[in-house]
C-alpha cells in the first residue's frame, strides 16, 4: 500500500475535533427505536449512526438482525438527523443492498474479517466505490488476517478506508468480553499511521462500566475515533444489552474524556 496519506482525506473531510464518533444500537430493533436514538445522538458529538441489521450470532437461536428491511431506517434516520449511517456487511449481497440504500459507512465484522474469500467477495463487491469502508480486527489476535483484508480492498481500488479495533477472544475468562491486546492495534498504527484507527470499547467490554476507561486508554495511545454502542433502553436491547450506554452517558462520557489535541 503506497501514498497511505490518502487514506486519511475521508477523516480530515469531518474536520472534526478529534475523535470521530459513531454511535447507536447494536442492532436496529423496530423504525421507532432506530430513529428515537437517532434523535437523541443527533447534536451530540456523534456524527455517525451505527445499527447493525445482519447480526453475525455466534451461536444460533438468538436474535439475527432485522434484515435489508433495517436499511429503510437508517435511511430515514439520516433524512430527519443529517447524521451519516453504517452498518455491518458480510457477504455481496448485504454490499449491493446498503450500496442501493445509500449507506454511506460499511464495515466488516469480527467475525467476517477471518475469512479471505468473503474478504474478497466483499471487495470485489464494492469495487471502485467512493464509500467509507472500516474493517474491524479478526476475533483470533492475528494482524496478517486484518492486514489482508485491507490489502484485499486497498487493491480494489476503495481508498476511503479505516480500521476498527474491538478486541480478540480468549477462552480464558478476563475482566473483558474481548481482550484488548492494544500492542497489535499500536503495530497496525505505527505501519500505516495514515489510516485512521477506530476503537469500538463495547465489543471489548462486554459490560458498560468500563467502557469509559476503554475510550480513555484509546485516546491516550492517539487513536482517531470510537465506535459506541448506544440505546435509549440498554438493559432491553435485543443484543448485547449488558454493554451499551444511553445517549445521555455517553454526552457525558465525551466530556469528561480528556481528549489529547495534535498539539499536546
Ligand atoms: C457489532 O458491531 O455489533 C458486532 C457484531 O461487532 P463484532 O463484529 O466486533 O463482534
Ligand atoms: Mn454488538
Amino acid at each position: 500500500m503506497e501514498n497511505t496519506k490518502e487514506l486519511r482525506t475521508w477523516l480530515d473531510a469531518f474536520q472534526l475535533e478529534h475523535p470521530l464518533v459513531i454511535a447507536g444500537p447494536c442492532s436496529a430493533e423496530t423504525e421507532e427505536q432506530v430513529l428515537q436514538i437517532a434523535h437523541e445522538l443527533k447534536d451530540t458529538d456523534a456524527t455517525v449512526l451505527r445499527a447493525g441489521i445482519w447480526k453475525p450470532r455466534t451461536r444460533p437461536g438468538n436474535f439475527e438482525g432485522v434484515g435489508a428491511l433495517g436499511l429503510k431506517w437508517l435511511q430515514k434516520a439520516k433524512q430527519e438527523t443529517g447524521m451519516l449511517i453504517a452498518t455491518e456487511v458480510a457477504n455481496k449481497d448485504h454490499v449491493q443492498l446498503a450500496l442501493e440504500h445509500d449507506v454511506d459507512i460499511l464495515w466488516i465484522g469480527a467475525r467476517t474479517t477471518v475469512s479471505p474469500f468473503i474478504v474478497q467477495e466483499i471487495a470485489d463487491a464494492l469495487e471502485g466505490t467512493d464509500k467509507i469502508v472500516l474493517v474491524k480486527n479478526p476475533v483470533n489476535p492475528d494482524l496478517p488476517l486484518w492486514l489482508g483484508a485491507i490489502e484485499r480492498l486497498y487493491a480494489k481500488n476503495i481508498k476511503k478506508l479505516g480500521v476498527i479495533h474491538r478486541g480478540f477472544s480468549t477462552y480464558e475468562k478476563t475482566r473483558y468480553r474481548n481482550n484488548p491486546e492494544w500492542q497489535i492495534a499500536v503495530e497496525l498504527q505505527n505501519r500505516f499511521p495514515d489510516l485512521p484507527l477506530i476503537c469500538d470499547p463495547s465489543h471489548i467490554a462486554g459490560r458498560r462500566d468500563i467502557i469509559f476507561d476503554i475510550c480513555q486508554t484509546a485516546l491516550d495511545l492517539n487513536f482517531d475515533g470510537l465506535m459506541v454502542e448506544t440505546h435509549y433502553d440498554p438493559d432491553n436491547a435485543w443484543s448485547d444489552a449488558a454493554q451499551q450506554i444511553t445517549p445521555k452517558t455517553l454526552v457525558q462520557m465525551m466530556i469528561d474524556l480528556k481528549v489529547r489535541k495534535a498539539t499536546d
